[in-house]
């Protein structure tokens, strides 16, 4: 059976008052958020961005979304957790200063924010999965002790997943640090010693100091690397390299297996809302933004595999070509398809245009 998805269809810079307009009708006509029962602690996982972004979903419509829980008698809060690289959101303290920064304040949304995974990133809960790597992932103990979750989540290319949506926002976004690192832990770049200018940079940021100049040259300690993916990020001289193909295949299907562990926690009790608006090659994380395709809208569902499928099927559709084509040479379908062999989501999915 096909999974519903609906859109809630933007023009090209569309105002995000606008915007929020319409998806609150449509949440409210077709009462997306009847699941929500009084007292239920709703936590609603979204991205706050990073410095020199501004693809990430602004805080009006969490004031919307947060609104409509509390006229259901849910009491709502705004989450996320802990970045593995170093930062202004590697603990609680600076990441909600920098989510205030963003206009994540309580005058503007109407919700506090309080962090999943507590202050410094290493509070998690074990959860079993029916996984094929895993028997159980670590999650962020808020996102399993709540009691339902509004997973807002901001479409964009990804270098080591190839595109990020709900699954990568499940996966990645509600994990424990040391989820993130598990998942990470296949990604182990290597350094092309004839294009290092020793400039020192990916020094600066590996968060394992698995870096150093040896014979003048950029050398990493693969013991020690967590494949993080911070030094391919922050090299201007392309003196990085992944070996790709072994890494984002289980990258991927580690991310699916993560977002199974969130997904298993609720079970009816999750709404997936993926923007397809300001999507860039890179992730929310990376510091920089450049718009790749003009906006298509919102995509609304109770299954999170339909909502990325969905997604990726309209951005290629609005581009005229494979995703690949437009951001990082991964084959992304892979998280897709990985999570429909888990029957963990169903990839089949009817479009209904709202
Ligand atoms: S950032 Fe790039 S060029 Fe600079 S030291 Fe590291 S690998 Fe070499
Ligand atoms: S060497 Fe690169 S991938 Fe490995 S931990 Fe350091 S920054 Fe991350």
């Amino acid at each position: 059976m096909k999974e519903k998805v609906f859109l809630i269809k933007m023009k090209d810079n569309e105002d995000d008052n606008s915007v929020c307009t319409k998806l609150e009708k449509a949440v409210k006509e077709k009462d997306f958020f009847s699941f929500i029962t009084p007292k239920d602690m709703v936590a609603i996982k979204t991205h706050f961005g990073e410095q020199s972004t501004k693809g990430y979903v602004r805080p009006l419509y969490f004031k919307m979304i947060g609104d409509i829980i509390k006229e259901k008698e849910g009491i709502p809060f705004l989450t996320e957790t802990s970045t593995l690289y170093r930062g202004k959101r590697t603990n609680a303290v600076e990441h909600i200063e920098f989510a205030y920064e963003h206009g994540f304040t309580y005058d503007n949304t109407g919700l506090p924010i309080i962090m999943s995974d507590g202050l410094l990133g290493d509070d998690e809960i074990e959860v079993k999965i029916p996984g094929r790597l895993y028997d159980s992932v670590k999650i962020a103990p808020l996102i399993v002790k709540s009691q339902a979750i509004i997973m807002v989540s901001h479409f964009t290319g990804h270098m080591l997943t190839g595109f990020g949506a709900a699954l990568k926002n499940m996966g990645m976004g509600c994990s424990s640090r040391r989820g993130k690192l598990i998942q990470h832990s296949t990604a182990k770049p290597s350094i092309v010693k004839k294009k290092c200018t020793a400039c020192r940079e990916c020094i600066k940021w590996c968060p394992a100091n698995a870096i150093s100049l040896v014979d003048d040259k950029a050398d990493i300690d693969k013991q020690l690397c967590i494949g993080c993916g911070e030094c391919l990020a922050v090299c201007r001289f392309d003196a990085v390299n992944y070996n790709w193909s072994e890494t984002h295949i289980n990258i991927q299907r580690k991310v699916v297996e993560h977002a199974m562990g969130v997904a298993e926690t609720k079970k009816g009790k999750i709404i997936y809302m993926n923007f397809l608006n300001r999507i860039t090659k890179d992730c929310d994380c990376m510091g920089q933004f450049e718009k790749i395709l003009p906006d298509i809208g919102v995509l609304v569902s109770f299954d999170p595999v339909a909502v990325d499928a969905a997604s990726l099927d309209l951005v290629e559709e609005k581009a005229g070509k494979q995703f690949p084509k437009m951001a990082y040479d991964v084959p992304s379908r892979e998280q897709i398809n990985y999570a429909g062999e888990l029957g963990f989501g169903n990839p089949d999915y009817e479009l209904i245009i709202f």
